[in-house]
C-alpha cells in the first residue's frame, strides 16, 4: 500500500482512440491499483467499526466491459472500483420493508456504492453515490434513510468535517442539514428520480500513500455508516435495528479517534515519536513571533517615539550609536503578552538579544527617565 501510486502519465490511457482497446485497458491499468486501495479501506473499516465489510456487498465497477463484448460504449468515460449492497436472491430490484410495502429500484441493485473514482483529468476521490431512486416509489425508503441521517446528524457531521466529505443531492441545491429538514414530498417532483451522494476532497494525480491516497482511504471509512444504512436499509432491515447500527458506528469511530486510531492512520506511528522534538521547534517559534516586525507598524513608530529613538536597557541611541532597535513586548506574546504600547518597549539587537523570552521585566521602570 505505501508503495501504490497513481502517476501523470496513466491519464494518457483515458486518451486511447479505439475504445475496446481503452475499454481493456482502463480496466487492466487501473483495477489492479484500485483492489489494493479497497483491501486498505475495507480491513481500516473492519479496525475502526468492527464489522466484516465483505459481507452483504459485492463488488461495484467501471467499466463493465468484457472483452468479448461486440458493442463496446463508454458513456462516461470514467473508472471507479467500489462495493455496493449485495442482490439478495428473490428480490432482485424489489425489497420489502417492515410494513410489507416494497423498496424498489430504478436500476435494481445497482442503486448505489461507495467507491474510489478517477475522471479521465487524473482526478480522483472517494464517493457514494445513491443514483437514480426513483422517489416516487420510494418515499418511504428515503423518509428511513433522512430518519437515520436526521437521529445522529451531529455525530455524522463531526465526521464528514474531520474528513472533508461534503453531501449533495443532485436535484437539490440544498445543505445536507436542509435535505434532511425537508420532507420527501418537497424534495421530489414528478417524473424526476433523486440522487444522493457524499464525495471526499479531489486528488489530483500524481498519487502516492502519503500524497492523497491516505486521504481518500479515511475518507471512505467516514462514508461507510452512510453506505451501511442504505445497503441495510435496502436489504429490508428494520428501521429501529438501522438507526441502532448507525448510532454503534458513530460511537465507534469517536472512540477510535479518541483513542489515538485516527491520528495513526493519519501521521503513521513516526510522529508520536517525534512529539518532544517538535514542541520544541515549538518554542523556538514563539521566541520569532516576539520580534518587532509582528508589531502593528504604526504602534512600532509610536513606541520608538515614545522612548526618543532610544534603548531603555543600555540608553544608546540610533542617531549617535548607530544601533539597530527593536521593539520587545515586555510580557511575551507566546505568555499572553498583548501588542499594546503600554506592554512594549524599545530595546537595542543586543539587549533585547540577552532578554529571554521568560524574562518580563519591564526596563523602563528600571531605568531612570532620562530627558
Ligand atoms: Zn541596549
Amino acid at each position: 500500500m505505501k508503495d501504490l501510486a497513481f502517476d501523470l502519465k496513466d491519464i494518457e490511457v483515458f486518451k486511447i482512440p479505439d475504445p475496446k482497446t481503452r475499454l481493456n485497458i482502463l480496466q487492466k491499468y487501473f483495477f489492479p491499483r484500485l483492489e489494493i486501495l479497497m483491501d486498505s479501506a475495507l480491513s481500516l473499516v473492519q479496525e475502526v467499526y468492527e464489522i466484516n465489510p465483505y459481507e452483504n456487498t459485492s463488488s461495484s465497477y467501471r467499466p463493465r466491459h468484457r472483452q468479448s463484448a461486440k458493442v463496446n460504449i463508454d458513456r462516461w468515460g470514467d473508472v471507479y472500483l467500489g462495493i455496493s449492497g449485495k442482490r439478495k436472491p428473490g428480490i432482485n430490484t424489489t425489497i420489502k420493508n417492515k410494513h410489507g410495502k416494497p423498496y424498489s429500484y430504478y436500476y435494481g441493485n445497482l442503486a448505489f456504492r461507495l467507491a474510489f473514482r478517477i475522471n479521465s483529468d487524473g482526478c480522483m476521490y472517494t464517493e457514494l453515490f445513491g443514483c437514480d431512486f426513483n422517489a416516487r416509489h420510494n418515499i418511504k425508503f428515503l423518509e428511513d434513510v433522512k430518519h437515520v441521517f436526521d437521529e445522529n446528524h451531529q455525530a455524522l457531521q463531526a465526521l464528514m468535517m474531520l474528513n472533508h466529505v461534503s453531501f449533495s443531492s443532485s436535484l437539490q441545491f440544498v445543505s445536507f442539514q436542509k435535505w434532511i429538514d425537508q420532507k420527501v414530498e418537497e424534495l421530489v417532483s414528478e417524473d424526476e428520480n433523486l440522487n444522493i451522494g457524499f464525495y471526499s476532497d479531489l486528488c489530483y494525480f500524481p498519487l502516492e500513500f502519503d500524497r492523497g491516497l491516505k486521504r481518500l482511504n479515511l475518507a471512505f471509512v467516514a462514508i461507510y455508516p452512510v453506505f451501511e444504512v442504505i445497503r441495510c436499509l435496502q436489504q429490508g432491515q428494520v428501521l429501529d435495528e438501522v438507526n441502532e447500527i448507525m448510532m454503534n458506528m458513530l460511537s465507534r469511530y469517536e472512540s477510535w479517534v479518541h483513542s489515538g486510531g485516527y491520528h495513526n492512520a493519519f501521521y503513521g506511528n513516526t510522529y508520536l515519536d517525534d512529539v518532544s522534538s517538535e514542541a520544541e521547534d515549538y518554542a523556538s517559534y514563539d521566541l520569532e513571533l516576539d520580534n518587532y516586525a509582528f508589531t502593528r507598524a504604526g504602534l512600532w513608530w509610536d513606541v520608538l517615539a515614545r522612548d526618543k529613538w532610544t534603548c531603555r536597557s543600555c540608553g544608546r541611541s540610533t542617531r549617535v550609536d548607530g544601533i539597530t532597535l527593536h521593539v520587545d513586548h515586555i510580557l511575551p506574546r507566546s505568555q499572553g503578552g498583548m501588542d499594546q504600547i503600554s506592554n512594549l518597549q524599545t530595546l537595542c539587537a543586543k539587549c533585547n538579544l540577552g532578554k529571554s523570552n521568560r524574562d518580563t521585566t519591564d526596563l523602563r521602570s528600571v531605568l531612570p527617565e532620562k530627558d
